[in-house]
């Protein structure tokens, strides 16, 4: 079998889920009148405490919709330089909304009320863009999963609404960092003035992802999505795989976190591996000697038939989901001894 660590989105959906999408009422999302896709976003909406949900085809999609909707040519959007937004989504923020970045330098990507605050753009300044967005990552990616301290997060929320600046999360993983904090989704969904969820990650789903905010917001959303091409049909049977994950998957998080803290220990005994990350959730990142590339050390792990993905120079990403039971990790643990 092959153990593939590449992500936790490579997971197939259940029976259980199949079963879910297969007997889901469906109707015309474009006309607004699909009954799995209402009942879900009302359900994220419920269980956030925000007005409104977008079920979206992308995490990419509800970031990027978010920042089109939050900013207007010539802004700013303050982020971490390592967040996905800036990374990993095609040069979206220019390419979408006509706007530029301010890279701050985290804590593992996690930023502070104080460095954002420093990063403002001067409203009266015609030298400079003007600050329209803070967007903070959570859990965040680069930074191997690690989470915000809550209380940095107020800081940060009271430093917008003084600044008059709208704050977006990058929830792409938000539900592994409540299964390690024991704090709400409604908690979270109070601080943001929009939040995008995914559900193709841990929680299982094979496609999709959910816009959060006021009804207002998301109707401008909506608007820009379909100007996308992301209206989308019969998609309820895709929102029904998502329902189902928001009841069944969520609790099982933490075992991802656990088995993840074991491939860290698993990795400790094999001596050319330099540092590991600390593992906070699901997402183990580990570095090389300067002399070992990550990419042909991925090519090694690859002929064991282990899949994960170069992360860096010399970093490489392994992630665990639902499809990585125990007998996968007896099994890497067999295989990493030939590495
Ligand atoms: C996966 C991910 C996204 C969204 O990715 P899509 O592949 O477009 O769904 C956004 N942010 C982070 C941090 C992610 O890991």
């Amino acid at each position: 079998m092959v153990i593939d660590l590449r992500s936790d989105t490579v997971t197939r959906p259940t029976p259980a889920m199949q079963e879910a999408m297969w007997s889901a009422p469906v109707g015309d999302d474009v006309f607004g009148d699909d009954p799995s896709v209402l009942a879900l976003e009302e359900k994220a909406a419920q269980l956030f405490g925000t007005e409104a949900a977008l079920f979206c085809a992308s995490g990419t999609m509800t970031n990027q919709l978010a920042i089109r909707v939050h900013t207007q040519p010539g802004s700013d959007v303050i982020c971490d330089k390592l967040s996905h937004i800036y990374l990993y989504e095609g040069g979206g923020i220019m390419l979408n909304s006509l706007s530029s970045v301010k890279l701050l330098d985290g804590d593992r990507g996690r930023l502070t009320a104080e460095q954002i605050a420093e990063a403002i753009s001067p409203e009266n300044d015609i030298h400079s863009t003007l600050t329209r967005l803070v967007s903070l990552e959570n859990t965040m990616n680069k930074g191997g999963g690690c989470y915000y301290d809550f209380d940095e997060l107020l800081d940060i929320r009271a430093l917008c609404t003084e600044r008059n600046i709208p704050l977006h999360l990058d929830g792409a993983r938000l539900f592994n960092a409540l299964a390690e904090t024991g704090e709400t989704p409604a908690q979270h969904g109070q601080l943001f003035d929009s939040l995008s969820i995914c559900l193709s990650k841990g929680l299982g789903c094979p496609v999709g992802s959910l816009l959060l905010g006021t009804t207002d917001f998301i109707a401008k959303a909506r608007r820009f999505r379909k100007s996308m091409g992301g209206g989308w049909r019969q998609a309820g049977f895709l929102a029904a795989a998502g329902s189902y994950a928001l009841d069944h998957h969520v609790f099982r998080l933490k075992e991802d976190h656990q088995r993840a803290k074991t491939i860290g220990s698993i990795l400790r005994e094999i001596p050319e591996i330099e540092y590991i990350y600390p593992i906070d959730t699901n997402i183990v990142i580990f570095q090389l000697p300067v002399d070992q590339l990550a990419t042909s050390y991925v090519r090694k792990l690859d002929m064991l038939r282990i899949k994960a993905v170069p992360f860096g120079k010399h970093l490489v990403r392994m992630v665990t989901h639902l499809d990585f039971t125990d007998d996968h990790l007896t099994e890497l643990q067999a295989r990493l001894r030939k590495v």
